[in-house]
């Protein structure tokens, strides 16, 4: 069937589809999902193919520019999954397919027209670049073997296998700590899915800082495997997703966006530390890459694994529920104990030293003792930079960023001000902008200071430090991980870059420096967080016969998470916060859609907001929803933009959104970006 014109979206928050016409040259070879390229305005923009017909209603009609690529295309079951992301996470249906594929695939002809002198320089960079990347893991042994299952695997594998042999959608939800022979299960049930000829896909957090899971992967399948990471640059991006598009890769392991892989015939979805926030993508679509897997799985009949040793409220309750099926693995492979944990009550510290002491007696007697029997310490922080905040002891002024609502970080490094969400930076003053004293006073600690105090109290001790701020060169992340694996460094020091994943048998203590961080931060999961943060970071003490101990330091010490943390308790973590959150009524008893409104003027900002709350009250009462605020942004200024936001919870999202187009069509206000986030984290 040939047609004339063609119905496209793209990449811009506009729901309906836009009508071109089939130029002759283009009629044999457009598709529904084809990517193209179409005049917009007076651009040339990418667009998807989401409906064909012979007639159209519209007088002057543009043709289609090109076909970006014959051979690729979005097939109907990424049109139906980008479709219901749209509506669920309140983006255009353009966005979402946008977010599907691959950014060089959308650049299509127009990266191809380079000068040929400088497309050979630009060759020569590239394969520099590449070099560094085949790097990344090769601080990793490289063989891998099938192990015979213990009894509590042999049961999840069992249960596994039934529902993906008769290609059943279920979500199986495995919860173990660490150690608990969590990936072998994944590894074994990804093999036997590879027998019955479906194809796999492993999600993980962030796959520069899982470096050893991915090897474990790459050793035990080989070619059939294709790995999807965010330093790719775009020709290997294109030529991996060629490789999964055309069934030579089978199995696709990466970040969020490798959900979207374009696999045939998939069986299984594995989220591996599924609690983890950063599945949330921050930009439109702000979809949540767990809840996608599930619903791109239920769309394919095929099942889902998702596995944590601190699993999500909302993900242990769907299976206490029944809704998922819960599969426990409680004890460690090898059954070696977890690490003991110590607690340090940092008031008494404080007390006893008449300061505030980054490093308790207790903890610097541990490092000593250590460090001296040649085993290695992991020290963690969850803030760079030196210093949090600075202020004046005269007037109380507090140096802030103009643009941004917080308070600028001392790097000493750079010697310079640093504000951690818009990257300003200012040399540090000498006197106080406000009322010229010269009494300015360093506070907070952030991980460069727990170097320079590590140093000045272990002054024969080996140390290094891993934070974005060390890491930011290619290869440097690298770099220090193999230092530290071949025992070149005593002791390593780093926010939750080093919380997870790693696994160096010679670390015998854990120091967590400040168990309280995150505790204190405006937000409802602020415990659940405090409680993974922690498991996670002791995980790294006692991974072999040397044993292993924890010690964190808190000014908090009898909280639950922190207490439960203390005793790898996850059950008691959850029976005491599911009560509290059921109590305030927050997730997963309800869902929460924010609206953010951000504009230069605070006085529209504020006024754009009440309007919208009044107009959404008017919709919400038949429909049992609750609107929160408007109140300022917990960063109620960022870029020079000042922000307000207005809370929306119900029983369902779709409901939250269902009132909102009207809403919001209604809500223009000149010099006001609104922004929506569907379950945000
Ligand atoms: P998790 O993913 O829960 O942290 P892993 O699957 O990585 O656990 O297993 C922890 C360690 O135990 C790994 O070194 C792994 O090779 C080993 N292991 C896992 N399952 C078995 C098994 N059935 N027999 C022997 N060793 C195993
Ligand atoms: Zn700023």
């Amino acid at each position: 069937m040939v047609y004339k014109f063609a119905d496209i979206v793209i990449n811009r928050p506009i729901e309906r589809p836009f009508t071109y016409s089939i130029p002759e040259s283009l009629k044999e070879d457009i598709k529904i999902g084809s990517i193209v390229e179409a005049p917009f305005g007076n651009k040339v923009v990418t667009g998807y193919v989401v409906g064909l017909s012979d007639k159209c209603g519209i007088e002057k009609i543009k043709p289609i520019n090109s076909i970006v690529d014959k051979t690729l295309c979005v097939d109907s079951k990424m049109l139906e999954l980008t479709k219901w992301i749209s509506t669920y996470y309140y983006s255009s249906w353009g966005e979402a397919i946008s977010a599907a594929i691959p950014g060089v695939l959308k650049k299509g002809a127009s990266g191809k027209r380079q000068s040929p002198a400088l497309s050979k320089e630009r060759a020569g960079q590239r394969k520099e670049k590449r070099d560094e990347e085949e790097k990344e893991f090769e601080f990793i042994d490289g063989s891998d073997k099938h192990l015979t299952p213990n009894e509590k695997q042999k049961l999840a594998l069992d249960c596994i296998m039934d529902s993906i042999n008769a290609r059943i959608h279920r979500v199986f939800l495995l919860h173990g700590v660490t150690g608990s022979g969590k990936t072998e299960v994944y590894l074994q049930s990804i093999a036997r899915a590879l027998e019955l000829g479906l194809s796999s896909i492993i999600l993980v957090p962030e796959i520069s800082l899982t470096p050893q899971t991915v090897a474990r992967f790459k050793a035990r399948f080989g070619d059939k495997i294709a790995v999807l990471h965010s330093r790719l640059l775009g020709s290997k991006r294109i030529s991996e997703w060629r490789r999964i598009n055309s069934g030579a890769a089978q199995i696709v392991i990466g970040a969020r966006s490798a959900v979207f892989a374009p696999l045939k015939n998939l069986g299984l979805i594995v989220v591996d530390e599924e609690h983890e926030a950063s599945y949330k993508q921050e930009d439109v679509p702000r979809y949540n890459a767990r809840d996608v897997a599930i619903k791109r799985a239920e769309l394919s009949k095929a099942i889902v694994i998702l596995g944590s040793a601190t699993p999500s409220l909302e993900s242990f309750y769907a299976a206490k529920n029944g809704k998922y099926i819960l599969i426990e693995l409680p004890e460690r492979v090898d059954s070696r104990l977890l690490p003991a944990v110590d607690i340090v009550d940092m008031r008494e510290e404080m007390t006893r030293a008449k300061k505030i002491p980054i490093f308790s007696q207790k903890l610097r007697e541990w490092i000593e003792k250590d460090i001296a029997e040649k085993k290695q310490v992991i020290l963690f922080l969850n803030r760079r930079g030196f210093s949090t905040f600075i202020n004046c002891r005269r007037c109380g002024y507090v140096i802030k960023c103009k643009r941004c609502s917080v308070t600028l970080t001392y790097h000493f490094d750079k010697k310079k001000l640093v504000c951690h969400h818009c990257n300003f930076n200012m040399a540090p003053p000498e006197i106080c902008p406000e009322c010229n004293a010269s009494y300015l006073k360093y506070w907070g600690l952030g991980t460069e200071k727990v170097e320079s105090e590590a140093h000045r109290l272990f002054p024969q001790a080996s140390i290094a430090r891993m934070d974005t701020d060390a890491t930011h060169k290619r290869g440097a992340h690298n770099k220090i991980l193999s230092k530290f694996k071949d025992a070149h460094l005593d002791i390593l020091i780093g926010t939750q870059m080093i919380a997870k994943g790693l696994d160096f048998p010679k670390v015998t203590l854990v120091g967590v420096i400040s168990a309280d961080t995150a505790l204190n931060l405006p937000d409802f999961r602020s415990a659940e967080r405090t409680f993974n943060l922690l498991t996670q970071v002791a995980g790294r003490a006692g991974r072999s016969d040397l044993g292993g101990r924890v010690i964190m330091q808190s000014y908090t010490p009898q909280h639950y998470s922190i207490q439960a943390a203390k005793t790898h308790d996850y059950n008691t973590f959850y029976d005491k916060e599911i009560s509290l959150r059921k109590e305030l009524y927050l997730p997963p008893f309800c869902h929460m859609v924010s609206l953010t409104l951000r504009g230069r003027k605070e006085e529209r900002v504020f006024k754009a907001s009440d309007n919208l709350k009044n107009n959404l009250e008017k919709e919400s009462k038949a429909k049992n929803i609750e609107i929160l605020g408007p109140a300022p942004a917990p960063i109620s200024k960022m870029k020079g933009m000042y922000r307000w936001s207005i809370f929306l919870r119900s029983e369902t999202s779709e409901a939250i959104t269902s009132i909102l187009k009207k809403a919001l069509n209604k809500n223009k206000s000149s010099g006001i970006i609104i922004t929506v986030d569907v379950d945000p984290s």
